[in-house]
């Protein structure tokens, strides 16, 4: 099974992604979390990203398709973060045959909202916010680690997301509607309803 996790930035993709990979036994591939992984181990790539990233622009398409084809495994996994382009979306049709596209729709201002609310634990990755709030502030439920704010999870840089979103990623709408792969969930809802809806789509992959 092949899905990609469409929506806009803190439209809960990276949080309905993992709970989906780990109960649908699928590989996550999100390139947002390949791309800070680069700058973690301060690679030579993260040096040509870490300038897009800062300012919430897409990262150019040779560079992010380079990092696809080296995690994208034969089958069995669920991109978030990609495509955000047609020129993305196209290359990617070349390589491989999409099942679905679940697509997480939440409006702006909630969605401004829950990206300042934002905290990520660096340890598991889990992600806490508006809906899944830490027992202990600031810190991880799970693994106990301290949680930060990633740093382009600010209004400034949030606005310019959601203008990113709005002119280059929203046409994959149509593009998958035309492919009938397109579906379209309520992203403003319980993380659990979220759940239970994407899981119900799936289960009408032919
Ligand atoms: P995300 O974690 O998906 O919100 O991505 C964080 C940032 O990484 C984005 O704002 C972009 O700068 C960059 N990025 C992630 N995925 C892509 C992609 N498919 N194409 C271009 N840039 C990307």
């Amino acid at each position: 099974m092949k899905l990609i996790i469409l929506g806009k930035p803190s439209s809960g993709k990276g949080t309905q992604a993992k709970l989906l990979a780990e109960k649908l036994n699928l590989k996550h591939i999100s390139t947002g979390d390949l791309l800070r992984e680069e700058l973690k181990l301060k690679t030579p790539l993260a040096k040509k990203v870490e300038s897009y990233m800062k300012a919430g622009s897409l990262v150019p398409d040779s560079w992010i398709l380079e990092l696809i084809k080296n995690n994208l495994p034969e089958d069995n996994y669920i991109l978030d973060g990609f495509p955000r382009s047609l020129s993305q979306a196209e290359s990617l049709a070349k390589i491989t045959k999409i099942n679905l596209v679940l697509d997480l729709f939440c409006e702006d201002d909630l969605i401004i909202k829950r990206t300042i609310r934002r905290r990520i634990c660096p340890n598991c990755g889990a992600i806490y916010g508006s809906t899944l709030i830490p027992k202990v502030k600031d810190i991880c439920d799970k693994c106990g680690s301290g949680l930060y704010q990633r740093p382009d999870d600010n209004e400034k840089t949030i606005k310019n997301r959601l203008q990113v979103y709005n002119n280059d990623t929203s046409p994959l709408i149509d593009y998958y509607k035309k492919r009938n792969i397109y579906s379209k969930v309520d992203g403003s809802l319980s993380i659990k309803e979220v759940q239970s809806l994407a899981l119900k789509k799936i289960t009408t992959i032919k």
